[in-house]
């Protein structure tokens, strides 16, 4: 009997630790979002698993509109600059956020990395955030957009088991489209499942290895 008491004040315990964690970080995506308004900077949070083509897209994109837009590129990973690096060939800025230990941005980490940024100077900010479909759902950052990416090679189940980060979305990109009939994953069984959990979410289906769909993702992010 006194075990399972014990058992339950810890769990209020740490739900109430990890509300206070989640209240602090929505004051500071608040702040974030006051100051891209203020300096009216676009902002997009990628967000989808480890290897789902996050910096792929992100490649693909800037490569299309650096041409428009005075892009910053901020970057989470727990410790290697791999993805930064690939990002920054394409001549934009890029900084990178390690997060250590951390499996997910949060908005104070997003907001020190704004301090040492010259915004009057630019007009789209592009987050790539540490690849998991779990947690950074719900850490918003202040970034005006949200965007997740799956791809097909993750298998078909990617949406339903996790709702909340697709809850989340404005745009859902389904990246590998070129491996969908191997991988025996259909587009359309995925885009119905997230119109299911969100059905105001834009679905694009690309294959950022062949830049196809890219131009509607840039579309659906009302950035063409
Ligand atoms: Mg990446
Ligand atoms: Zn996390």
């Amino acid at each position: 009997m006194t075990k399972i008491v014990e058992h339950k004040e810890d769990e209020v315990f740490d739900i109430e630790l990890e509300e206070s964690i989640l209240k602090k970080n929505e004051d500071f995506a608040k702040k974030n979002s006051e100051l891209f308004k203020t300096h009216n900077i676009k902002t997009i949070d990628i967000m989808g698993s480890i290897g789902s083509g996050k910096t792929s897209l992100i490649e693909a994109m800037v490569k299309r509109l650096k041409e428009k837009y005075q892009i910053a590129v901020l970057n989470g990973d727990l410790t290697t600059t791999i993805d930064s690096d690939r990002v920054a060939k394409h001549g934009v800025d890029v900084i990178q956020i390690n997060t250590g230990k951390e499996c997910h941005l949060d908005a104070n980490l997003i907001s020190k990395a704004l301090e040492d940024m010259e915004l009057d100077q630019l007009d789209l900010i592009i987050i790539e955030n540490v690849g998991n479909l779990i947690c950074p759902g719900e850490f918003r950052l202040g970034a005006e957009q949200r965007l997740v990416v799956i791809s097909v090679t993750e298998g078909p189940y990617m949406v339903l088991k996790h709702p909340f980060i697709f809850m989340e979305a404005n745009v859902v990109v389904i990246n590998k489209l070129d491996l969908a009939e191997a991988m025996n994953v259909e587009f359309e069984k995925l885009k119905a499942d997230v119109m299911r959990i969100n059905p105001k979410a834009e679905v694009i289906g690309t294959s950022c290895r062949n830049d196809k769909g890219i131009i509607y993702v840039i579309g659906a992010l009302n950035l063409s």
